[in-house]
């Protein structure tokens, strides 16, 4: 029998796969609209493509596990030292490993109401406590999360922006909070959503970490770089917390393909450019069409928003099904009146938003 903590986790809810609508409506898999899983609408950059094509020619061999080039590129791109850095089979991996190296079943982890999902799953794993924060104004309420550090809490949980909300503070406030964390307590600011944010005091984790040593960064391929099928993210820190990742992480945790692709992608600064300039146009779309429709949303900085469609969203959700729309339902994170959104192409936010005033219409 599994373990209390594991035994009381439901399972991490993906998306709806676009070849598993297609078959129960009987259509072809491209007419479906996926905005369900934060992904890329822009398709993947030509440059990763030629580079992991080029790498299956290396199939039979192990990836190198140090990932020497990427790391290399990676901190010239961010400006740390390849020691600082620590590679993982999506950042989903890099957040287990964190967990795991530096959380024990006596200790407590801190995180949001509303946080990402996988926060409790890599917490109960371990048999750790997992203590989730009321929210304000569904982002994460700093104040109480530092106030909720106990001499037990050994990590504390922060995405900013925040899945499934959107929500962001800014370097400020995320410099304020640091400052009141104990020195041997970690904070890991998730920071999937970086490359995203457009604001003037957008936080960057990277600038603080000579000021806070207990403070681990993690980013992702899978977003803004377009490679989420290749499983490739990463965490910036301490050479000395860097060091105790790499004992702990799988050998092999990262492929070939994975590693060939993210260091080609990290040269192709006009894809970079092109995935935000597509999502800022299309989260302005989307949100000022809600403003006309008249439905409430919280603000995002993600590549995706939280839409406020009543406590029949489920209904909703299932009627944009029938049109060949998948969004997501938030119910799983206690947020039963929201779908949230990805930010897809100009027409694909079209059709989901007329698919949208269909379905709320026959919810009445
Ligand atoms: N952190 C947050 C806040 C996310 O939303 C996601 C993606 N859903 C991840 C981490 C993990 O991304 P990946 O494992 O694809 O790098």
């Amino acid at each position: 029998l599994a373990v209390e903590g594991v035994q009381a986790l439901s399972p991490y809810q993906p998306g709806k796969p676009i070849s598993e609508l297609a078959r129960e409506l009987g259509l072809d898999p491209a007419e479906i609209i996926k905005l369900a899983s934060n992904e890329n609408p822009l398709g993947p950059s030509k440059k990763a493509i030629s580079a992991a094509e080029n790498a299956l020619k290396e199939l039979c061999l192990y990836p190198d596990g140090n990932g020497f080039e990427l790391k290399q590129k990676l901190s010239a791109y961010l400006g740390v030292n390849p020691g600082q850095i620590t590679l993982g089979n999506g950042s989903n991996d890099v957040l287990e490993v964190i967990a795991r190296c530096f959380a024990g079943a006596d200790s407590e982890i801190v995180f949001s109401q509303y946080a990402f999902a996988v926060y409790p799953i890599v917490t109960q794993a371990i048999g750790a406590k997992a203590v989730a924060v009321p929210a304000k104004d569904w982002g994460h309420d700093l104040d109480a999360m530092a106030a909720a550090v106990t001499e037990r809490t050994r990590l504390v949980f922060v995405a900013n922006p925040n899945n499934p909300t959107g929500t962001v503070h800014d370097s400020d406030a995320i410099e304020a909070f640091l400052g009141k964390i104990p020195a041997d307590v970690l904070v890991v600011l998730d920071e999937a959503y970086y490359e995203y944010m457009t604001g003037e005091k957008d936080p960057d984790g990277v600038a603080l970490l000579s000021r806070f040593p207990n403070l681990i960064v993690c980013r992702t391929f899978s977003k803004a770089w377009g490679l989420a099928a290749l499983r490739v993210g990463y965490s910036i820190s301490s050479p000395a917390i860097a060091d105790i990742l790499n004992r702990v992480r799988q050998p092999f945790n990262v492929n070939s393909t994975a590693l060939a692709a993210a260091a080609a992608v990290l040269e192709d600064t006009d894809y970079l450019q092109r995935s935000r300039a597509a999502n800022t146009a299309g989260l302005k779309q989307l949100q000022e069409a809600f403003d006309q429709m008249g439905l409430r949303y919280i603000p995002s900085s993600g590549n995706f928003v939280a839409v406020e469609v009543g406590p029949q969203a489920m209904g909703v959700y299932q009627a944009l099904l029938s049109h060949g729309v998948i969004v997501r339902p938030v119910t799983g994170y206690g947020m039963p009146n929201h779908l949230r959104v990805s930010v897809g192409l100009p027409e694909q936010n079209e059709l989901f938003l007329n698919a949208l005033a269909k379905a709320l219409a026959a919810a009445g």
